[in-house]
């Protein structure tokens, strides 16, 4: 599915421009990261995907569709979405974790079971970690099960914002291979978000670079970024 934002400004109710006249086309099935210092903007962009934050102006399309349409509307409940600490449920196993999202769309309960299962091993979890508490797992593992989680909302975009920061580089270098690896079998649109140059060089198709104030600096392939 392919993202588009067309002269999208958002400035918060204290004045705050987060993000200043943000044209950008994302196009189906690459990872785009979203790179910068803190304060640039990469969580509020992100986070007007799936409608967490409404434009102050501007437009953002999902395969050419305004997302403020029904159809679209529809879509972006679905939207997958991972964040830094994985925000899982503390008080439930990392199976129900995952399998609470096809029950949600009305799944019966075996199979949202199976399908989480299935999901676990798809990121690379051993199936008996599915009977732990998120706090049983390590940094790493939980973060696995959140993109298992973010996965099972079945959706052809999958939102990412920094979600291997928290994790110690070796183990950040493992996740993003899994990634890439998934990626490659998945063909998901994925907006990625990170402070690192490094993980965005490696990540992505291509990198939007943001600056302080919510303006593009630069946007191209990781060679074109590199070059500048
Ligand atoms: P980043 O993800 O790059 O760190 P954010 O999108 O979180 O940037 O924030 C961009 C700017 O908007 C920052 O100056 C931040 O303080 C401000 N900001 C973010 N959320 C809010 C909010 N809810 N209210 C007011 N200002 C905000
Ligand atoms: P990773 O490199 O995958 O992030 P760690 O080195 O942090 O993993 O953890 C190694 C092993 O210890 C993992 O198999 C994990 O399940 C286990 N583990 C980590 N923290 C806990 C905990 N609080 N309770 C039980 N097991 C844990």
């Amino acid at each position: 599915m392919g993202i588009e934002f067309r002269g999208v400004t958002k400035k918060y109710p204290d004045g705050t421009v987060a993000v200043d006249d943000l044209n950008l086309t994302i196009e189906d099935g690459t990872i785009t990261v979203f790179v910068g210092p803190s304060g640039c903007g990469k969580t509020t962009s992100l986070r007007m995907i799936n409608r967490m934050v409404e434009p102050t102006s501007g437009t953002i399309l999902l395969d050419g569709a305004d997302v403020r349409d029904s159809d679209a509307a529809l879509l972006r409940r679905g939207i997958g979405y991972v964040i830094q600490h994985a925000g899982l449920f503390p008080h439930r196993t990392v199976l129900s974790n995952v399998a609470t999202v096809p029950l949600l769309s009305g799944w019966d309960k075996r199979k949202a079971r199976e399908r989480a299962a299935e999901l676990l091993e798809t990121v690379g979890l051993p199936a008996e970690l599915g009977k732990r508490y998120p706090a049983q797992l390590s940094g790493g593992q939980q973060q696995r099960v959140g993109v298992a989680r973010a996965l099972a909302a079945d959706s052809p975009v999958l939102l990412m914002d920094e979600p291997f920061s928290a994790v110690d580089p070796v183990v950040r270098e493992g996740l993003q291979d899994e990634l890439l690896r998934l990626q490659s079998q998945l063909g998901k649109t994925i907006v990625f978000v990170t402070h690192d140059i490094d993980e965005a060089v490696r990540l992505g198709d291509k990198v939007a670079v943001l600056r302080v104030g919510g303006r593009l600096a630069q946007y191209g392939t990781p060679a074109d970024v590199l070059r500048h």
